[in-house]
């Protein structure tokens, strides 16, 4: 501001001191003409720079400063600083919000924001794929007009959002589990917090099923055992009878021994790492030991046959591979009646090595397939529990294959006879060189 007023002050001393020399030197009349002509000239420079500002602060521009001499040059100067200044933390505060955004963009939850009308502000992905919103069509939309499930409605208008909702059918299916909760926030304004649930609503009731079906498994042989110990308390027994019932005793204990054992076998698969897929297992070894382990539970009451293409194997757990390809063989046998046939064949084919069983047993209905890997899953109790089975081999079979990924395929026709097939990866598949002679 001083500057200002001393430049203005000296310019209009030089003006007066310019025209007093010329009033001296010419006459008065010259004086008067050079002071109107100076005035003029000063006016014209100042509007033409009046209106260069006006029209720089409509349309500021950031890149070059204008020039001018003197008071004017300085105000361009200090101008364009302060509008540079702005410009960076406009740009900032820009940069700040939309990584603001793309965070909220990038949470696995739903977010929408709402005003104080409970009108849609902003929401997310997520949020619009859950409630079935679009965030620019459905801007300034009360959400209950959108999301009209009643217990939302109920919900958002109780204003007590202590607990969260669950929302069932809601997805294009009808067929999703929400967790919503509301949290009030600023003026008025909430913000609508949703979790996609089905998955672990689905797990949940696994695992609940899964427990009533071991307390189930258990609680039939526990429940025949003290039968038997009552039995023998109580009834004096001749020495024949207390045999029978301990035998039936041990069989009871060895069915509760070979579920644990199997449920053991199971959790442990679940709780390991991925397989290696540079460990190549001995297929030579599996391959002897499902044979005779075959040829020792069937006893010669079946035909059985192994092709094998010896050279080939496949990388992974040995253990893991011997007892999922040992239970489709058992498997096999245990559901051919006597007489029957049963072949194993392994053998590449178009680079995926492939293992098989075929027996000419008792088929299973085609209905039944689906749900043969689910736990505790027979198609037929009384036939499972002569034979001495857990329910839960072909989810062992399904778990090793999985960790493996190899795949299983069924083929069955009742009467008739049942086909498994394995079908491990082309980068599982490999081959040992033979040894040398
Ligand atoms: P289990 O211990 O009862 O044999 P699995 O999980 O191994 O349990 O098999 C599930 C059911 O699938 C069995 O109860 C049986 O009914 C049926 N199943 C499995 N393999 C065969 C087969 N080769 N032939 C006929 N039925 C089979």
């Amino acid at each position: 501001m001083n500057i200002i007023w001393a430049r203005s002050i000296v310019s209009v001393v030089l003006l007066a001191v310019l025209c007093a020399v010329v009033g001296a030197l010419v006459n008065i009349k010259a004086a008067l003409v050079l002071a109107i002509v100076m005035l003029l000239a000063q006016s014209t420079f100042s509007t033409f720079h009046k209106q260069r500002l006006w029209r720089l602060l409509d349309a500021p521009v950031y890149g070059e400063v204008p020039s001018a001499p003197g008071i004017w040059g300085e105000i361009y100067y200090r101008l364009h600083k302060l509008a540079k200044r702005w410009h960076a933390q406009v740009r900032q505060v820009e940069q700040q919000h939309s990584r603001f955004i793309q965070a909220i963009q990038a949470s696995p939850n739903g977010v929408a924001m709402l005003d104080d009308h409970d009108q849609i502000e902003w929401c997310n992905a997520i949020s619009e794929s859950h409630f079935g919103l679009d965030a620019k069509r459905d801007l300034r939309q009360h959400i209950t007009h959108l999301v009209r499930h009643p217990d939302f409605v109920r919900y958002l208008n109780s204003h007590r959002y202590e607990e969260m909702l669950i929302m069932r059918g809601m997805g294009d299916k009808r067929q999703n589990v929400l967790s919503v909760q509301v949290f009030p926030y600023g003026e008025n304004r909430k913000l609508v917090l949703s979790q996609d649930i089905t998955e672990l609503e689905r797990t949940d009731a696994m695992r609940r099923d899964f427990v009533a079906n071991v307390s189930h498994e258990l609680k039939t042989p526990l429940t025949v055992l003290s039968g038997f110990l009552e039995t023998m308390r109580e009834l004096p027994l001749s020495e024949a009878e207390r045999s029978r019932y301990l035998e039936l005793m041990e069989q009871q204990a060895s069915r509760m021994r070979h579920i644990v054992s199997d449920l053991l076998v199971l959790a442990k698969l679940e709780g390991d790492n991925k397989p290696p897929s540079d460990q190549m297992i001995d297929m030579r070894a599996v391959l002897r030991h499902l044979r005779d382990d075959a040829q020792s539970l069937s006893s010669d009451h079946h035909r059985i046959v192994f092709d094998a293409d010896e050279g080939l194997t496949v990388t992974g757990v040995e253990t893991e591979i011997l007892s999922a390809l040992g239970n489709l063989v058992t498997n096999a046998i245990r559901y051919t009646p006597d007489g029957g046939a049963i072949k194993v064949h392994w053998h590449a084919q178009g680079g995926h090595a492939v293992f098989s069983v075929t027996d000419s047993g008792l088929g299973i209905p085609a209905a039944d397939i689906p749900r043969l890997t689910e736990r505790f899953y027979r198609v037929d109790r009384s036939r499972s529990r002569d034979t001495g089975g857990t329910g839960l081999g072909l989810a062992i079979v399904k778990h090793v294959l999985q960790r493996h990924d190899a795949q299983l395929d069924v083929k069955s026709e009742e009467g008739r006879g049942s086909t498994f097939t394995v079908r491990f990866p082309v980068y599982r598949t490999a081959r040992r060189q033979p040894a040398p002679v």
